[in-house]
């Protein structure tokens, strides 16, 4: 079974929600909160910005907001929950914001050689178990030595400690070292929203624990045979709710995907 930091995530925060997410997948309508939307359009954007760069094409500001304005009105749908503080033009504008911020930092583009974009990485952790991920923007800054970037859309910037004990780019940097061994590499994170970027780097032991740890936390997952329900902030914005034992009595507490056939 491949894993990644969101299955993690996603299994850390509510079991239950995992199991329907990944494995029964029941067909339920989709929710996607604005902030995930506008992350996600601002990603696409980025993809198609660095792949262009790449290519050793320049873009235009103007045609960089032209692809955003047109993968939003492209990706925008019934499911997308607004925020009751602002609407959707607002979220729109401050995705706009991130990118011509963002824009004006990363060109003329001079942070090194882009090696990957939206580049996926997979690596074993046993026989049966791997990590898989896709990294933001891979880039070469000298002989095996390569930065790892990430963006962060609206989330605020978070403190060197935070950062220092991150799990999902320590991971893409295990990834790495598969590729290209003896890497040395540097983590990277971009907050658009707040404009603050944010730098850290692991030892060989943090590493080596880290790797340890997905193992057991894998191996877990793989034995769970009763996903519980974990009602907490991730039910705000679940979209398991209506078919979610805990929120509905009369739904059984285990279910099988025939459950969701008849
Ligand atoms: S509604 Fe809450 S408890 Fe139910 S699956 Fe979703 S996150 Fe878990």
């Amino acid at each position: 079974m491949r894993f990644s930091y969101s299955k993690l995530q996603c299994f850390r925060a509510c079991p239950k929600q995992f199991e329907f997410r990944y494995l029964l997948k029941p067909p339920v309508p989709s929710q996607e909160p604005i902030q995930q939307f506008v992350g996600k359009t601002v990603h696409e954007t980025l993809e198609s910005l660095f792949l262009n760069v790449w290519d050793g094409k320049s873009l235009q500001w103007a045609e960089v907001v032209s692809f955003y304005e047109q993968q939003w009105n492209a990706g925008f749908h019934e499911g997308i929950q607004t925020d009751s503080s602002r609407n959707s033009e607002a979220f729109f504008q401050q995705g706009r914001s991130c990118l011509e911020y963002f824009f004006s930092k990363a060109l003329p583009f001079r942070w090194g050689k882009i090696r990957g974009v939206e580049q996926r990485i997979y690596f074993p952790l046993t026989e049966s178990a791997g990590m898989q991920g896709v990294i933001d923007l891979l880039v070469e800054t000298g002989p095996n030595r390569f930065e790892i970037h990430d963006y962060k859309t609206l989330q605020a910037p978070r403190t060197q400690e935070e950062l220092d004990a991150d799990e999902q780019l320590a991971i893409y940097q295990i990834g790495i070292e598969s590729l290209f061994p003896g890497a040395e590499v540097t983590l990277v994170w971009h907050f658009l929203a707040a404009q603050a970027d944010g730098r850290s780097s692991r030892t060989r032991e943090q590493l080596d624990s880290l790797r340890r740890r997905l193992v057991e936390e894998t191996a877990l997952i793989r034995k769970t045979a009763i996903f519980s329900a974990q009602k907490g902030p991730a039910c705000e914005c679940c979209s398991y709710k209506p078919v979610c034992p805990a929120w509905n009595p009369n739904v059984p507490r285990q279910l099988t995907l025939s459950a969701f056939e008849e």
